[in-house]
């Protein structure tokens, strides 16, 4: 069944105007996060930022996603202890992955010890990749085909081999780069970094290779990375 479900998911694309109109929206939001010194100073001297700010860069990303796209996903923040702890509960195995941010039914969930170790650009991007998630559950996007594409349920396939699965495993990454939620949400969040990066001259500070950031992946594709995987 997995098998026929790539199969499909290969052949699956957006139009074109959809793109368009995404690409727009996208760089609306890297051109407000821009113009705000208030994030832009932060990003500037991320190493020196305390955690409750790089928390505040992440509410004010989070302003100005609501301002382009009229709707925003509620935000939390957790330990790696508290999402460990949740998941014994659950009956995961110990060594089970954790994520540094996941969108779940309306909320955003951010790890505190991943986002105080992550590199500046982390707390615009993924509210903004998060965000996107949240848009394709509750917005239509004037084109049936790609409102209906949001509303089929291959997520769910996915949700099994997240908790589960080793996320370095071939097929696991092969299925995830393939789902059109994915393939949305990193084509645009791809965009917009490259347009902040431009408009601000900012760039991507080293995310260092702590042990924190090891154990508490942040996915981060890039659309390189997908379309390699979708042009095997
Ligand atoms: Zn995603």
């Amino acid at each position: 069944m997995k098998k026929n479900i790539r199969a499909c998911l290969f052949n699956l694309d957006f139009p074109q105007s959809f793109w368009q109109k995404e690409k727009e929206q996208a760089a609306r939001y890297a051109s407000l996060v821009a113009n705000s010194p208030e994030i832009t100073q932060k990003l500037k001297n991320w190493q020196d930022t305390s955690l409750d700010d790089k928390k505040e860069v992440i509410e004010q990303s989070l302003k100005i996603f609501e301002y382009v796209y009229g709707v925003v996903p509620k935000l939390e923040f957790y330990t790696e202890a508290q999402e460990r702890e949740r998941f014994v509960k659950l009956g995961y195995p110990e060594d089970v992955h954790v994520n540094a941010a996941n969108y779940h039914e309306g909320v955003i969930s951010f790890n505190t010890d991943r986002l105080q170790e992550s590199d500046n650009l982390f707390a615009v991007s993924v509210p903004f990749h998060e965000g996107t998630h949240y848009r394709q559950d509750v917005q239509s996007f004037g084109d049936a085909l790609v409102d209906r594409i949001f509303q089929s349920s291959v997520t769910n396939l996915l949700a099994y081999d997240n908790e589960r699965n080793d996320k370095q495993d071939k097929n696991y990454k092969d299925l995830y780069t393939m789902l059109p939620f994915e393939v949305h949400a990193y084509g645009v969040q791809e965009y917009m970094e490259n347009e902040l990066i431009e408009n601000t001259g900012i760039q991507r500070t080293n995310n260092k290779d702590t042990p924190v950031v090891k154990r508490i992946h942040n996915k981060g594709y890039s659309m390189a990375k997908v379309n390699q995987y979708r042009s095997r």
